[in-house]
């Protein structure tokens, strides 16, 4: 039987192929599967699932029900626990809109998260772009970190509006000036 995995990026899993990884996904699925099954038997509520095949709930929304073909067409997804990019490894089958929904804001948070952390402790030498609030003027700044415990944090004319640049060095000169 011919299928496709559609995890968020092309890295096969775990250094696994597909090949591999897909009777891993099936015995999850029917894992699910039969909780959900059980759960609806357990309530009297069993009649409520089309009989004849096995049926995947999607554990984050609840709003979506699968077939174990839903595998191959890319609707029923295996999200990564922490994110892939976290170095995190596949954990459960979810519904495609909220691997999509947890990659753009979960991950991304979280890997926005550790590189700040890495910046912080020194194990990335970029600078960092941070958003600066000078007397309610908003503009943007790469902060350098200088040694061990300082830090430099200097505005930068590419990404600011020059009136914006202008107004925060005047309310910083006014502070300088009233000490
Ligand atoms: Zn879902």
């Amino acid at each position: 039987m011919p299928f496709k995995i559609v995890p968020r990026d092309s890295a096969s899993d775990e250094g696994s192929g597909e090949t591999v990884a897909r009777p891993r996904y099936v015995k999850w699925f029917q894992l699910g599967a039969g909780t959900l099954r059980a759960v609806l038997r357990e309530r009297r509520l069993e009649d409520r699932l089309p009989s004849g095949e096995d049926w995947y709930v999607c554990p984050l929304c609840l709003d979506s029900m699968f077939t174990v073909e839903e595998l191959d067409t890319g609707e029923l997804t295996v999200e990564h626990v922490p994110p892939r990019s976290l170095g995190g490894h596949a954990m459960v089958l979810t519904c495609r809109r909220c691997n999509n929904y947890a990659g753009s804001r979960w991950d991304a948070q979280a890997y926005r998260r550790r590189q700040f952390h890495e910046y912080l402790t020194g194990q990335s030498g970029r600078a960092e772009t941070v958003t600066l609030d000078i007397g309610g003027v908003i503009t943007r700044a790469e902060l350098h970190l200088t040694g061990t415990s300082g830090f430099l944090i200097a505005e930068t004319p590419k990404i600011n509006n020059p009136a914006n640049l202008a107004a925060s060095a005047a309310h910083l000169d006014a502070r300088a000036a009233a000490r």
